[in-house]
């Protein structure tokens, strides 16, 4: 199965600009999901993949051949979207077999195409089924059937999950995996969910503003944000941010913040003045003892996460981050102060223009 590429991509709708000159691979064999906030563009690119939306200027190649002006019936494009298309009053069996129909796909052939879907589906026991009696996974799954049934060489999944019920997301995410496995072709998955990202994504390509942020390995993309966006929109709460100075001393670059012990060097070229330190919630230590480089920091606020971990608000100088704890001893729980340390691996260093500073710290003792 080809990859799909996008070469300078763009489509304005009159003065809005909903995606911004994309260049992009889906690779062969992978899930993409595209997730960012909602209006980022997302369905947009998308739907201009599948032809349902023409670009204002750009390409797009499915391989080698340029399909930008191809009618979507001429793309070979299976799609599921946000609510299941599935016609009530006849059976599973039927739904599936219905498109095959319209596209005259002999009898032999479509039986085959049918059995191997419901296979893939686990929906065998449900074929014969009246679709009205089904639930919404179950639904959901005879679109997906559809979609594959048509041997499509892409597939697009739009929010497949907004109609589903948390606790059937599990099921769903876990059958999405395991069909995704088996059909090893190009998946392309919009969400603006980001544990549904990380769930089910070989990569996760963040969006804002109709561009293209980062795109990533989930727990790449979660540890290393090329840009303050990233480390923001993913994580329950985001990343923290402290804007910080960084000074030049004796030919050094050296970084202070009242949250370090001692200032830190920076080994790095051509750094601003301002700088923006970032740091995961959970990344921070924090002790009712003292640790080696903590400070000491005022607790402001206390609460109990879904997760069942604690977030504890604290404060310094007048400057209040999110620490998460997992597994707090009492003595921490009811303390009214704390000692915070930013372990050096766990900090990340942003520029003026918000982007990542690749930079390596060290302790500037005093
Ligand atoms: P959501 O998650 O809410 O669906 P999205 O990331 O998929 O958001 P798009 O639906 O692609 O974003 O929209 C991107 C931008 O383009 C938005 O500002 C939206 O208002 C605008 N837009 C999308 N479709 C149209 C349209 N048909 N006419 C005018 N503006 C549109």
């Amino acid at each position: 199965m080809p990859e799909i590429k996008i070469d300078n991509l763009t489509k304005r709708f009159k003065e809005v600009v909903a995606v911004d000159d994309l260049t992009f691979s889906f690779p062969e064999g992978q899930v993409t999901c595209l997730l960012g906030p909602s209006g980022c563009g997302k369905t947009t690119l998308l739907r201009m993949i599948a032809g349902l939306e023409a670009p204002t200027s750009g390409i797009i190649y499915f391989g080698d051949i340029d399909l930008t002006q191809l009618p979507p019936r001429k793309r070979n494009i299976g799609m599921v979207f946000q609510y299941p298309v599935v016609y009530r009053g006849i059976s599973v069996y039927k739904n599936i077999e219905l498109p095959l129909l319209k596209r005259n796909i002999p009898a032999n052939e479509r039986r085959q195409r049918i059995e191997e879907a419901l296979e893939l589906l686990n929906l065998q026991d449900q074929a014969d089924k009246d679709s009205s009696q089904l639930d919404n996974v179950s639904r959901q799954k005879v679109s997906v059937a559809r979609a594959i049934s048509y041997h499509p060489d892409i597939i697009l999944f739009d929010e497949p999950m907004t109609n589903i019920d948390a606790n059937s997301r599990v099921q769903f995410s876990h059958f999405f995996k395991e069909l995704s496995k088996k059909l090893n072709q190009v998946i392309v998955y919009v969400t603006h969910d980001q544990t549904e990202a990380m769930t089910l994504a070989d990569q996760i390509a963040l969006m804002e503003d109709g561009r293209m942020v980062q795109c990533n390995e989930p727990r790449a993309l979660y540890n290393e944000p090329e840009e303050v966006f990233g480390g923001w929109f993913l994580g329950n709460p985001g990343m923290n941010f402290i804007a910080a100075r960084c000074e030049q001393s004796a030919g050094k670059n050296v970084l202070d913040s009242s949250f370090f012990q001692s200032p830190l060097f920076i080994a790095t070229h051509g750094l601003d003045r301002e700088v923006t330190i970032g740091i995961r919630p959970e990344h921070i230590s924090v002790s009712e003892t003292a640790l080696s480089n903590a400070v000491n920091a005022k607790v402001k606020r206390k609460s109990i996460t879904v997760g069942g971990q604690f977030l504890l608000v604290i404060e310094v100088d007048q400057v209040e981050v999110k620490a998460k704890v997992s597994h707090p001893s009492n003595e921490l729980m009811s303390a009214k102060s704390v000692w915070v340390e930013f372990p050096l691996e766990h900090i990340v260093l942003f520029d003026q223009h918000q982007k990542r500073v690749h930079a390596e710290l060290t302790y500037a003792r005093k």
